[in-house]
């Protein structure tokens, strides 16, 4: 257990464990690369995070493993069946207990930091990914605690949506980035968006880094950053100021 710091709560709170994440899907091989790289990879081997990534068609009773069917009422489009979804739900949480059960959806709530801050506190989430035409209504009914959309535009799959919210979260968990400051200095974590960053070499084919960043004046160099980030989100999204 250990204290942490939440600059959008403003407040201490803690964390008896790191965080499992279950994902639960009929695309699993979608998984292999983006989680197995940089930050995500090395969270998992530091132990901050537990991945597990659960193929629907492994809890289908059907003779071919069958996780979807025509929708009710015809149309385009296939529906993917609630008893697979519910016997995988129903296993894992017969284990352990969950604080949400997520279901990526374009019609949810639509994720920004302060949500990403809030979920990454928790400790054990599943993520639901639908496809095709999306799944029976009575999953959202009554299996789902929580619907949440990556931005107002339809996927094939819920699975690149799982992994954007997974990273998120992910990168989050204190202790994952080595510089744990990192992360509250991102865009949107104060509101503001992030200010310019520079590296070597000072000048190229003319072009210069600023100044003040060189001069090893932390104050000035903190008041200039600030600055920056007003001009930046005012220019870019004046929405954040409201
Ligand atoms: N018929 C649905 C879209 C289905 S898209 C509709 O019109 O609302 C298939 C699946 O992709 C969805 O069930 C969801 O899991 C995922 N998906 C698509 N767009 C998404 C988004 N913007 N955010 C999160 N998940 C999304």
């Amino acid at each position: 257990m250990r204290w942490i710091y939440r600059k959008d709560f403003s407040i201490f709170t803690w964390k008896i464990r790191d965080m499992r994440i279950d994902i639960i899907t009929c695309l699993p091989e979608l998984f292999d690369g983006p989680l197995n790289q940089s930050i995500v990879k090395r969270s998992q081997q530091k132990g901050f995070v537990e991945l597990y990534v659960h193929d629907l068609r492994d809890y289908s009773t059907g003779k071919h493993k069958t996780v979807d069917d025509y929708a009710y009422g015809g149309g385009a489009g296939m529906v993917l069946m609630i008893e697979p979804i519910d016997r995988c739900i129903s296993q894992l949480k017969s284990k352990i207990t969950y604080d949400d059960v997520i279901f990526l959806s374009p019609d949810g709530v639509v994720l920004n930091q302060g949500l990403c801050n809030e979920l990454s506190l928790e400790q054990n989430i599943i993520l639901l990914c639908g496809h095709y035409k999306g799944v029976d209504e009575r999953v959202r009914e009554h299996l789902i605690t929580r619907e949440i959309s990556i931005g107002s535009y339809v996927l094939s799959g819920g699975e690149l949506a799982a992994m954007v919210l997974a990273d998120a979260i992910i990168r989050l968990i204190p202790g994952v980035l080595n510089d744990e400051t990192s992360a509250l200095t991102d865009s949107f974590q104060d509101g503001l968006l992030a200010p310019p960053v520079y590296t070597r070499p000072s000048e190229y084919k003319g072009w210069k880094v600023p100044e003040i960043l060189q001069s090893g004046h932390e104050q000035k160099i903190e008041e200039w950053r600030h600055e920056q980030s007003v001009k930046r989100t005012k220019e870019r999204r004046s929405d954040l100021l409201k």
